[in-house]
Order: structure tokens, then sequence, then C-alpha cells
């Protein structure tokens, strides 16, 4: 029975957010995207704020945030501050609550390449007033991912390099080991709070370096053995 042709219409413009697996013809369907607020230790330094022993915390941005490599963030509204945050983000294969550290990482999937763009102004705002963090972090186009590489080709990421250039030039710079917390650790911390499912991808936090971007600047992440991640901030959307 035809409900209504706009019900149609609208079950036929639904859009699954995926992103490629590299090696492979299948795409990885996003559930939910979580990131971790604070993991290591000279950003946090540089925000001037929180004890640097401090449990992690999370928020999420929206699944449909999501811009693959290659594509364009257009500059946001509302702000006069887009930050680059680059990030190591865990894409989890196999679900579960109270997660051991010990047996976290059979629960991965594989790796990618991530950037937590951040109206940084309005999370300023935000935090001072003690509101929630969404308007600075879980706005349209702020969570440009790259493909998956699969846990069977890259293994796992206890260190290496990770990087993020602005037009050439080096902004941010650490490496995975520099994490407060670990891969293991933040899966169990956050399974303990959200049952995990095949689909959620994890933004483990960033080094230090954070700063701002303007329209027509080409931002470059890079984490060793995961090649790069190739973003472009675009004019404001019309
Ligand atoms: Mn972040």
């Amino acid at each position: 029975m035809r409900v209504s042709p706009d019900l149609e219409n609208l079950v036929l413009q639904a859009q699954l957010t995926t992103l490629p697996v590299v090696g492979a013809e299948s795409r990885f369907p996003a559930r939910r995207i979580y990131c971790v607020g604070r993991n290591y230790v000279e950003h946090i330094r540089e925000m001037k704020e929180a004890d640097e022993r401090d449990p992690p915390f999370f928020f999420q941005k929206p699944t449909d945030s999501v811009v693959p490599d290659g594509g364009v963030v257009p500059y946001p509204p509302l702000t006069k501050e887009l930050h680059h945050e680059v990030e190591l983000v865990v894409a989890v294969g196999r679900g579960g609550r109270n997660i051991p550290p010990g047996t976290a990482l059979d629960h991965v999937f594989g790796y990618a390449i991530g950037l937590d763009m951040t109206r940084r102004d309005l999370q300023r705002e935000a935090k001072k007033r003690g509101l929630p963090w969404e308007i600075g972090k879980a706005f349209d186009h702020s969570a440009p991912c790259g493909a998956i590489h699969t846990v069977a080709s890259t293994g796992h990421f206890a260190e290496g390099a990770i990087t993020l250039e602005v037009n050439g030039s080096i902004k941010q710079k650490g490496d995975l080991r520099e994490m407060i917390w670990n891969v293991p650790e933040i899966l169990s911390n956050l399974s303990s709070q959200y049952e995990l499912r095949p689909g959620d991808l994890i933004l483990t936090g960033t080094p230090s370096g954070v700063g701002p971007v303007v329209p027509g600047d080409r931002l470059e992440g890079k984490i060793d053995r995961l090649g790069s991640l190739h973003i472009t901030i675009g004019p404001p959307e019309a």
C-alpha cells in the first residue's frame, strides 16, 4: 500500500554513511562517531585546562558529518576560529559491553586518519557557560575521515608519528605513544558507558599544535602506516 509519495521519496533519499576500506570492494558502514576529549598531555597544557590524570571523557559527532578523503569542509557558520585536530580513528568491528582492556583489540576492525574539526570560540564559550559541546564539535562536515586500513593489513597502533600540515607546513606533530589513554583503555572505558556496535568510529584525541584554518587552506593529516588524509577548507555554504 502506498502510504505517501513523500515517504517514498524520503526513503529513496536516505543516505547511509560509509567509508572505503583499503583493499576491499565493500565499504565500512559508519554507525556512531565517538571522540575522546583530551588524550595528549601537551594538548591539555596548550589548552590550559584539566588535570592530566583525569579519566577519559567522550563526546559524539553526527554520523553524517563525515567528509571523505579529498573532500571539502565548507567554512562553518557562527565561528571565527575553526581549528584542526588530527587524530587516530579506531573502527569497531565487533561490539560489546564492559570490554576488558586485555581483549579490547579483538574488537577493532581497522584504523584511519581523522580530523576533529572544532569551532574553538564556540566550544570555549560553551565550556565557560557550562553548556554542552555540540555547537563547538558536532557541526556539519566536522568529521573528515580517511579510508580504513584493516588490522589484517596494518596491525595495531601503539606508537607512530602523527602529523598535520596546513599548506605544506607542519602544525601538529606527535606520536601515538604519547596518548594518555591507549586504544585498549579507550575501548574498555567507552564500552562501560555505551554498548559498542560494529561500525562505531572512535577519534582518539589530538596532539598539541591545534590552530585555525581559513577558506582555501589545504590540510594533510598523516599517521605512520596509514598514509595521508587530504582535506580542503571551502568557502561558507550559501
Ligand atoms: Mn579532538
